[in-house]
């Protein structure tokens, strides 16, 4: 199987789900993905070889889904770990950021020793949408001091655009 065959396999098993959490989101799933092993190893694999040549020194991924794929991501490129989580989840001192959604608004919060002056992260998540959040996690770990080396998401709503918000190199593996 190439590449493509292989994005397209994996794009097979990712469910839409109409209107979730509202009226007019077309929700793509990914737990369909995650519970068929080899549909969740081979998206790794790619999404590794996506990432990896982009020279790191931590992955920095968002709560809940970006923990997903991001925390193997972090293991196979050797990477520590950074959660960006909602607010009052992380028990050491922080540093917040508020930013608007496809759906909403929302709130993360960074511990402010994560990442230190200098360090290079990627950035992960399951989906971009518009970019609101993953434009949120940038800030948080630029004012850190961090530098963000490439965002990375699984999949891309190539639509919406997201892409455009963020500074820097985008990397995403499936797109709709
Ligand atoms: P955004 O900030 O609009 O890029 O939204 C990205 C965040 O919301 C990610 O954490 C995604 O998990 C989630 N999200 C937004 N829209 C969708 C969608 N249509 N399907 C699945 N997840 C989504």
């Amino acid at each position: 199987m190439n590449v493509e065959e292989s994005v397209t396999s994996l794009k097979a098993v990712i469910r839409d789900v109409p209107d979730f959490p509202k009226p007019g989101i077309v929700f793509k799933d990914i737990t369909t993905l995650l519970k068929n092993p080899k549909a969740f190893r081979r998206a790794l694999d790619l999404f590794t070889v996506l990432c990896g040549d982009h020279l790191a020194d931590k992955v920095v991924a968002i709560e809940s889904r970006g923990f997903i794929v991001g925390a193997p991501l972090a293991d196979r490129l050797g990477l520590g770990f950074v959660p960006l989580r909602k607010p009052g989840k992380l028990p050491g001192k922080t540093m917040r950021h508020t930013y608007t959604l496809e759906y909403g608004e929302d709130c993360l919060e960074i511990h402010d020793d994560a990442v230190t002056p200098g360090e290079r992260v990627l950035i992960v998540d399951d989906v971009i949408a518009t970019g609101g959040t993953a434009c949120a996690a940038g800030e948080l770990v630029r004012k850190l001091g961090g530098v963000v080396a490439a965002y990375a998401f699984l999949v891309e709503l190539s639509f919406l655009d997201g892409r455009s918000r963020l500074e820097g190199d985008v990397l995403s593996l499936i797109h709709y």
